[in-house]
């Protein structure tokens, strides 16, 4: 129950044990065929290169950034967590001008100050914001980013690791031009696999980049010949094993449907919330903005973070994330990701948290915390009865 990785399915499991074919044999470029479209209904575009990418979620972000920042090109970026400083590094390391917009860990990007950044200054080549930054919680809103975006000529680069396949990431109604997610996140495979989509537009401004990207292993016009081209040109060794685990895995989400698993992580989410409050555990970021798979609440200064975690992990098997640069020691990190999102996970934890709250002698009244979040999900339950 940390940021990351989340539990992994036996089908995924097996999947992954299967024995090998290779790289260009048809049944493989079969798979990969149904990987590229199921990959499409998630991130819920057209885009023709949709692709899962060799490498963690970090790969994904690397190959966004190498790609469409080439030098001298200005890209705002949003930082109000840990993966928007990585971008902005990424975007140095590739020659781009970085043009921060920060905000204090826990609170959104204000649409305003992208205006702003927009509006002063000389051109921008690309807008890059974290759509569910893991070190805080925050979820961000992007319905009305890629408008604002395209007035200025603008790409938008959207960073979906932790909320693909969690909450709705909508490529094409939103107008992202670039997004990148991480399979062991809410995908629940293992790590190793970054799948990518990338607009036309931002296909073309690849292919008629001034230099040659930096990178060779991520280069997206070579790697597009391997994916999309019918000529299929070998690259480099795709990751078979990696890639059926996460055609099984893909399946899984589809099976379940987008909608109701979007909903198993709401409804868990909001059970978990509801439960930390009487256990003085409140969320960094506002209701408004909070991430239904990542909860990131804050320590009163009576508990000991330290002591809370290990105990968890040793008398309970049950692991979360502490937190990450200046909220070290003083929130925590709960995941609700995939497979790990589950009402058995929520009420062990509390009870769990209940029990060690009540040894320290920080807790008057245990029983409260499971309380609230079965009070949740029976109103759920009672409002989908009404429903129907
Ligand atoms: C986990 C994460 C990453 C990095 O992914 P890795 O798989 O660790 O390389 C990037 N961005 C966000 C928002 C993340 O949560």
């Amino acid at each position: 129950m940390g940021p990351g990785p989340s539990l992994v399915h036996p089908r995924v499991l097996q999947a992954l044990s299967k024995p090998l074919v290779g790289h260009l044999d048809p049944l493989f470029l079969g798979l990969m065929d149904t990987i590229q479209g199921s990959l499409r209904a998630l991130f819920q575009t057209g885009n023709e290169f949709t692709v899962a990418l060799s490498g963690t979620g970090s790969a994904g972000m690397e190959a966004v950034v190498a790609n469409l920042i080439e030098p001298g090109d200005r890209a705002v970026v949003g930082i109000n967590g840990v993966f928007g400083s990585r971008l902005a590094t990424m975007i140095e390391r590739s020659g781009g001008i970085p043009v921060p917009i920060e905000a204090p860990w826990g609170q959104i990007i204000a649409p305003e100050a992208l205006h702003d950044a927009l509006s002063r200054g000389g051109p921008v080549k690309a807008v890059v914001l974290v759509h569910a930054e893991t070190s805080t919680g925050v979820r961000q809103p992007l319905e009305a980013v890629g408008a604002l975006c395209r007035s200025h000529g603008a790409l938008l680069i959207v960073d979906a690791v932790t909320s693909l396949g969690g909450i709705p990431v909508e490529v094409d109604a939103w107008g992202i031009d670039a997004c990148y997610s991480g399979t062991q996140k809410c995908l629940s495979c293992p790590p190793g696999l970054a799948p990518l989509t990338m607009s036309p537009r931002a296909m073309d401004i690849i292919r008629r980049r001034r230099t040659p990207c930096r990178s060779w292993y991520l280069d997206l016009s070579l790697i597009a010949e391997y994916w999309n081209d019918r000529s299929r040109a070998y690259h480099h060794t795709a990751p078979i094993s990696m890639l059926y685990g996460l055609h099984e895995a893909l399946r899984l989400v589809h099976e379940e449907g987008l909608l109701p698993r979007f909903m198993r992580h709401q409804l868990n989410g909001d059970a978990l919330v509801a439960g930390l409050e009487p256990l003085g555990l409140l969320p960094l970021p506002s209701n408004e903005h909070r991430l239904p798979m990542l909860t990131c609440v804050t320590l009163p200064d009576r508990i000991d973070d330290t002591l809370v975690r290990t105990q968890l992990l040793r008398d309970h098997g049950i692991e979360i994330g502490g937190g990450l640069g200046p909220l070290r020691g003083r929130v925590w990190r709960i995941g609700l990701m995939g497979e790990s999102c589950q009402q058995a996970h929520v009420l062990t934890l509390l009870n769990a948290l209940e029990e060690i709250f009540a040894q320290q002698g920080w807790l008057d009244q245990p029983g409260r915390a499971v309380q609230a979040a079965v009070e949740t999900y029976t109103h759920s339950q009672v409002s989908a009865r009404r429903g129907a």
